[in-house]
């Protein structure tokens, strides 16, 4: 399994958290292995949950938002009854994990506030492990043109002019995978494009109509026009790598490497124009569309288009 090299120092803030993911207002599937050994204790697991219309067992959340064991103490009751046990998907949280053919890679969501400080905070390209084993000749492709990416993010010393490049090579890339031409990656360029190509308040107002929307400060920043994050060149950079990470090579799965790299540039432009706190517009951000695949996928087709 790959990861980057902050992955191990994450530990959970639990009680000290700024804002727990307990409150987030996910409604989180409980696996029925778990859900089982829940019934055996005296847990009240069955009237805290109830069956969505998939058919999975998710936990009913409080008028608040917050998961049902969560306690005054921004603690989770279970855990402490169970001495650690967790259903499947909050026990892997923050942790995201990417199978792709031939390896899996996994990595910290920046929904969570304290796996965004880390990563925000990194000086050194933490993504230096990226040479992959594969049999799927576009994903090989992939592998090494991101690898030549996240090189060139940590020596461009201005994030917007990375991202520009990014965008850059995002089209040149996508002439290579449409001709068929995919032994000519030397020959792809970083130049910059004068401005990002990407309507930030058109994009806004789809993700107002068309997305799936959680939290009441979402919608309201969203409205509101935002206003310019305070944030360094450092955590600027750190999050365009981190989104370089997280999506590059979704674009294995629908052939268009472009859209993916316009993907990143709205992640990454919608950041730095949200709100004055940048940790927590990135935060915003990864809750309400990278937690949602299909908030994710209708941004995907509206950038397409
Ligand atoms: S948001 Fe992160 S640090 Fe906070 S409780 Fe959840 S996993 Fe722990």
């Amino acid at each position: 399994m790959y990861k980057p090299e902050y992955y191990s120092a994450f530990s959970c803030s639990a009680g000290s958290c700024a804002d727990s993911c307990c409150r987030a207002g996910w409604l989180i599937p409980l696996d029925p292995e778990t859900f089982d050994f829940y019934r055996t204790l005296d847990s009240g697991i069955s009237e805290n949950t109830f069956t969505d219309p998939d058919g999975d067992r998710v936990f009913k959340l409080r008028a608040d938002s917050s998961c049902p064991y969560l306690n005054d103490d921004g603690l989770c009751t279970l855990y402490i009854k169970t001495g650690g046990r967790l259903c499947e998907i909050c026990s892997k949280y923050p942790r995201f994990f990417e199978e792709y053919d031939g390896f899996t890679e996994t990595g910290l969501s920046v929904s969570c506030p304290t796996a965004a400080a880390l990563i925000l905070s990194q000086t050194e390209n933490p993504y230096t492990d990226l040479r992959r084993s594969t049999p799927d000749e576009l994903l090989d492709f992939l592998c090494r043109a991101r690898e030549r990416v996240m090189t060139m993010l940590f020596s461009e010393p201005e994030p917007e002019e990375a991202l520009r490049k990014l965008l850059y090579y995002g089209v040149e890339l996508q002439e290579l995978i449409d001709f068929g031409e995919l032994e000519l990656l030397g020959e792809a360029r970083f130049c910059s494009y004068s401005e990002p190509d990407i309507d930030l308040d058109g994009a806004k107002k789809f993700i107002l109509e068309n997305t799936e929307i959680l939290s009441k400060k979402w919608r309201e920043l969203l409205k509101s026009g935002g206003a310019k994050a305070s944030a360094g060149r450092n955590e600027r950079r750190n999050y365009l790598a981190y989104l370089v990470y997280r999506y590059f090579l979704k674009a294995v799965n629908t052939e268009d490497i472009l859209t993916e790299c316009r993907f990143i540039a709205l992640m990454y432009l919608l950041a730095e124009t949200l709100c004055e706190n940048y940790t927590e517009a990135v935060k915003l951000i990864s809750r309400e569309i990278e937690h949602d695949a299909e908030n994710v996928t209708a941004l995907i087709e509206y950038l397409a288009e």
